[in-house]
Parts: C-alpha cells; structure tokens; sequence
C-alpha cells in the first residue's frame, strides 16, 4: 500500500474516530460505525448528558471525543432512548469510566436489567443485508443494574431542564425520543431515521431520506406509526436519529410529514401490513 495513503487512514482512525459532529452550538454526535451517540452540552461545559452509548468496544473512541470536546469533564448522565445492542454496546464500560448512571424509560427497564430479551430479528423485512443478518444480531437483555435508574413519567430529563422528552414506544416499548422546544431540537433514536438501514448500502453511503425504524427490530408498528405522527406534529427544526445523517428545516419537516400520513405503505414491511 502506498505509503502516505496507509499513513493518512492511520491518521484518520485516530484522529477523525474521535471526532465529534456539530450539529448545534450545543448538540454534537459521535458516529459508532453504524449508531449515532449524541452530546448534549457546549463544548468545554461541565454540564453534559450523552444520549445513548453505541455498539460494543466503542467506549474508548467515546470517551476521546467527549474529552476532545468538553476536556476533563465526564457527563453527568448516560439517556437511553432504548435498549437494543447498537446503542447500549458501550454503556456499560463508559458508566463505569465515568462513574454516571444511567436513565431509561419504565418501559424498556426489563431490557436493560437482565430480564427481558427482546424477539429476535425479523429478516423478512427489507431485503438489504441488514435484514439479513438480524437474526444474528445480539437480542439478549444487557444488565446494566449496576448503573441504572428509571426517568420520572413526567418527561422530564435529569440535568437537561431545557428538554423533555417524549414516550414514542412501537420500535422497542419503552423507546424515547429527547425535545427541547425553544428552538425545536429533536433527537429520535430509532423512531424514525434518516437512513434506510435495511440496506447495506444506503447505510454506508448515508443519503439523507426520513425513514420509518429500522424494520428488522420493530416490535408495535400500529405504536411506531402513532409515534412518528406525534413528533411530525411537533414540526421539528433539526433532527439527529439513531442512524444517518442529522437533517433539518423545510426538508426535515416535508419527508416526516410525509412518513406519518403514509406510514402504513412506506414503513410496514410488506408481511406485516393488516
Ligand atoms: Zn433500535
Ligand atoms: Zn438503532
């Protein structure tokens, strides 16, 4: 291999890995090869929250972000917006790293305590190689008990009085998604994404489309479908999801609209449709 090149992609994997996205002043992400961690708080703040923690052995690039971006100071929390392997892969070393709890809905409790595991992939949908593999894709419930508390049912976020967030149960039960109202930030999980991540290759190419949740691990579609048209209603400004590519404004707003009237025919796989 040519010697610059091969010095170039050892530079980029120290350097760009662990390099946060900006999406706001105070909103960045961290992409875990195929899930997005979110960073809520101004660079340098003492005051931070990350929201959700990747896929396994993530926690090291993690952290060298998040010290790339606040310093020395350890977030003050770890939100879940749900439990499935690609976004709690790391929470486990990050919490005990930092020495932080972390929040999850009463819903999805069961899933992140050891006691529930959650139905195993469903590869009849999409077709992609996603699908394909889902099967094959960790289900069984992590136990985080060491770490763990329930967020209060009111929608209030601890250390994050401008936000609140929303039950937007379908993809898993107790799903979340984060909102701050001033100026109409929403992070979604996995309600909706900006990818269409039963394809293998939209996944790694990233073309922004608001797509419905990943189809392989959804669990309530007629709750998937009513929690779309919920955060549709909020008429978002900027949108980070669980995977892709963060989107925002006009477009934003015309493609989520659009998903929550014709969910039924773009997001119910073929099989599940009633
Ligand atoms: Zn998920
Ligand atoms: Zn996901």
């Amino acid at each position: 291999m040519d010697k610059d090149f091969e010095k170039h992609l050892q530079e980029d994997w120290h350097m760009g890995h662990a390099v946060t996205n900006d999406v706001l002043h105070d909103i960045a992400y961290y992409r875990t090869l195929i899930v997005n961690v979110g960073m809520i708080g101004a660079p340098d703040s003492e005051e931070w929250v990350l929201v959700d923690a990747g896929i396994e052995n993530y926690a090291k690039r993690i952290i060298h972000a998040a010290e790339n971006r606040f310093g020395e100071a350890p977030p003050r929390a770890i939100i879940l917006t749900h439990g499935h392997f690609d976004h709690v892969g790391s929470a486990d070393e990050l919490a005990k790293h930092w020495n932080i709890p972390i929040y999850v809905h009463p819903d999805e409790m069961g899933y992140v305590n050891g006691t529930t595991d959650y139905p195993v992939g469903d590869s009849t949908v999409g077709g992609g190689l996603f699908a394909l593999v889902s099967p094959f894709f960790p289900t069984k419930a992590v136990d985080l008990s060491d770490w763990i508390k329930p967020l209060p049912r009111d929608g209030t976020l601890p250390y994050l009085d401008d936000w609140k967030y929303i039950h937007t149960p379908g993809h898993t039960p107790g799903h979340i998604s984060l909102f701050r109202e001033k100026d109409k930030t929403l992070i979604a999980g996995d309600a909706f994404i900006t990818v269409q991540q039963e394809s293998s290759l939209a996944v790694f190419i990233q073309h922004q489309k608001v797509h419905g949740p990943p189809a392989y691990f959804t669990q309530d579609w007629h709750c998937a479908e009513q929690s779309v048209q919920t955060l549709a209603a909020l008429q978002p400004e900027i949108a980070v999801t669980g995977h892709g590519l963060p989107m925002e404004g006009e477009l934003l707003r015309e493609q989520l609209d659009e998903l929550a009237e014709r969910f039924y025919e773009l997001a119910i796989p073929k099989h599940k449709k009633q």
